[in-house]
Order: structure tokens, then C-alpha cells, then sequence
């Protein structure tokens, strides 16, 4: 009999505003992504690429929204619950964030919420990647 415990995660989406759907301007979609969002919507798959996404050099991405609390975000997430509206039709790339036990950006706001010593402060996080030259 196989006794696999699943590790531990330490984060809990429920309870963050969504930092990830907001601070990546970048949600790449596969076709695979256009197909299911095009099923979920019962539109063709022209018609749910051309609404929901747009190109950015060789790929595609999600379209995006104004977001009162975090600047911009994602044109699926509900920016009152700040949850997926999409959740059984969003992008495979969506499913497997953060790959790992822990959340970067949640372990920053629970570390504030602690430092401030209050619990419902919310840290503004942007996120760039620089490239930094290197000596040939
Ligand atoms: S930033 Fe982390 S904790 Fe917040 S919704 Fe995304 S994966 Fe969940
Ligand atoms: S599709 Fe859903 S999970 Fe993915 S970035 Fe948009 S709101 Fe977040």
C-alpha cells in the first residue's frame, strides 16, 4: 500500500489579495489554455482568443483589467473576492504557480502583517526584471 503524504503547503490563496494574477503583466496562454477558456465560454476558439488575450511578441497573453487595490490585474479575477472567476477553465500555467510549498509574495505579507503588527495591512509589491549587463 502507498503511504505518500503530500508536503505541506504554506500558503493560502484565500487570504491574499491575488498578488500573482496581479504583479505578472505576463499570464502566458497555450492553445490548449484558448481551447478550454473557448469550451468554458461556448465561443469559437477565434472568438475567445481575440476577447480574452492578446499578443505580446511570440506569444499570447491573458488581457488584463484596472484594479483599484493593486493598480492592474488580470481581466479574470473577481476584484471583489479577489478569486478566480475562471477556476476549472484557467490556464495550465495558472494551476502550477507557485510550484512550490511556499509563496513568495504570501510569506511578504504575512512578514508585514506581523511587522506592522496589523493584520489587515497590505503590502504594494511590483515586480520588474532587470537584465544585468555582463563583462565578455
Ligand atoms: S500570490 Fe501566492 S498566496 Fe497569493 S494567490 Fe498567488 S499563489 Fe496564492
Ligand atoms: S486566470 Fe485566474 S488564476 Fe490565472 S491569472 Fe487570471 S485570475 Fe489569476
Amino acid at each position: 500500500m502507498s503511504t505518500t503524504t503530500k508536503p505541506r503547503i504554506h500558503y493560502d490563496c484565500t487570504k491574499c489579495p491575488a498578488f500573482c494574477c496581479s504583479i505578472y503583466e505576463r499570464v502566458v496562454v497555450t492553445q490548449r489554455d484558448v481551447k478550454r477558456l473557448a469550451r468554458h465560454f461556448e465561443l469559437t476558439h477565434e472568438e475567445a482568443e481575440r476577447r480574452f488575450t492578446k499578443r505580446n511578441g511570440d506569444e499570447r497573453i491573458l488581457r488584463r483589467q484596472k484594479d483599484p487595490l493593486l493598480g492592474q490585474t488580470c481581466r479574470f479575477l473577481d476584484l471583489e473576492t479577489r478569486g478566480c472567476t475562471i477556476y476549472h477553465a484557467r490556464p495550465q500555467i495558472c494551476r502550477e504557480y507557485p510550484g512550490r510549498t511556499r509563496c513568495g509574495y504570501y510569506d511578504i505579507l504575512q512578514f508585514e502583517r506581523a511587522t506592522q503588527e496589523d493584520d489587515s495591512v497590505l503590502p504594494l509589491i511590483q515586480l520588474r526584471f532587470l537584465k544585468p549587463k555582463r563583462d565578455s
